[in-house]
């Protein structure tokens, strides 16, 4: 039997615009001899939550993580989410290896936090922002991490590491650094996909029998008004703290906005009041009560707070000195953002086999056993 490998690359922010608007042959290569499906990201529409889910093959619901930013409800202390403390289900790699399907695995991030939390069961794992010196001398110094080389840098690696050590299973997902500040038109946009797509045509011709699936973790819109769920509902008399599920340490990506929020009551009985004082907030599209949200959208119940946000196609929910005020930044998070291509190739699927960017990992993990 063939000696089965497979190839998942996540593009940072990938949607169809940014793919429909760049040359990118190769790529259109794939989906013709193989499969383009529409699929939808996982919500809330956030890199994290979507990186984990393609690589454990679950939903938010078993693997645990729900954002980039822990709340412990007990002692209400926040902590950012930077490693697999918080993972509650093996990895794709982790699996992979139990099963004996493979000896050699291998990850691809650029930032280390995600690198931290899907390390397990790899046995190559390169992070572009601190990679080992063994990549340097390969492939020439690291890029900064808001620019659009570090991802170049980041598919090379993987190329160097498929000729040099031919893993089987192999996971690399880049950053959206560029999405969140240029539109899929913009020239930076177009000049990213290119050469991502450039590398990609020659990964296939060192190998074309590899199974190959490139998908994204979510989209990129442009957003005009940030809310404050949680200076809205404490004004009304609901004392609330909002965590917009974008938080993290790279504010230069966002500023903190982001299209979808968890909100924490000071009381809990005052759910449904704040769920009708949200509902009736403009700019605010979806509200669900934790354990709804939790069934709908297949979250962990206790990880979400006790009310649940979406906003609507322009607005971003941030933590902010005021309720409401203009913008002007790129975002995610909401379901605006939620509607991603996957790309099959080499596939023992077919496109109506995936609903999910997650099926990608699910279905993988599934033929394994
Ligand atoms: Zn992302």
């Amino acid at each position: 039997m063939k000696r089965r490998k497979i190839l998942i690359l996540c593009i940072d922010a990938g949607s169809h615009d940014y793919l429909a608007a760049s040359d990118i042959p190769n790529i259109r290569k794939l989906a013709d001899e193989g499969f383009y499906q529409d699929a939808n990201a996982v919500i809330p529409s956030v890199t994290n939550v979507n990186n984990v889910s393609i690589a454990t093959g679950t939903f938010p619901e078993k693997h645990g993580i729900t954002s980039n930013y822990y709340v412990d409800r007990k002692t209400g202390i926040g902590e950012f989410i930077e490693d697999n403390r918080f993972l509650l289900t093996p990895t794709l790699f982790e699996i992979s290896k139990t099963t004996k399907f493979a000896d050699k695995t291998a990850l691809f991030v650029t930032k280390q936090k995600l690198l931290r939390m899907l390390e397990g069961g790899t046995d190559i794992a390169v992070a572009a922002e601190a990679p080992p010196s063994e990549y340097i001398d390969a492939i020439g110094p690291t890029e900064p991490i808001y620019s659009i080389e570090i991802n170049w840098w980041l598919l090379r690696a993987v190329q160097y590491t498929l000729r040099k050590y031919d893993p089987q299973v192999v996971y690399c997902s880049t950053t959206d650094w560029v999405q969140h500040k240029f539109a899929p038109e913009a020239e930076m946009s177009q000049k990213h996909m290119a050469e991502l797509d450039r590398i990609i045509g020659e990964i296939v011709d060192d190998d074309s029998e590899r199974e190959i699936y490139i998908t994204a973790d979510h989209g990129m819109l442009d957003k005009l008004v940030a809310l404050d769920p949680g200076r809205i509902l404490t004004q009304e008399g609901i004392p609330a703290d909002a965590i917009p599920i974008i938080k993290d340490r790279y504010v230069a990506h966002h500023g903190n906005l982001g299209g979808a929020a968890y909100i924490f009551l000071k009381n809990r009985d005052a759910v449904e009041a704040a769920v009708q004082v949200l509902l009736d907030t403009s700019g605010i599209e979806e509200v669900y009560a934790a354990e709804d949200a939790a069934r709908i959208f297949h979250l962990h119940p206790d990880r979400i707070g006790d009310v649940f946000v979406l906003a609507d196609k322009g607005t971003v929910f941030g933590e902010l000195e005021v309720t409401s005020e203009p913008i002007s930044v790129r975002s995610h998070g909401s379901r605006h953002e939620s509607y991603v291509p996957i790309i099959g190739y080499n596939s023992p699927w077919s496109a109506s086999d995936f609903e999910y960017n997650l099926d990608v990992g699910r279905l993988f993990l599934e033929s394994l056993h």
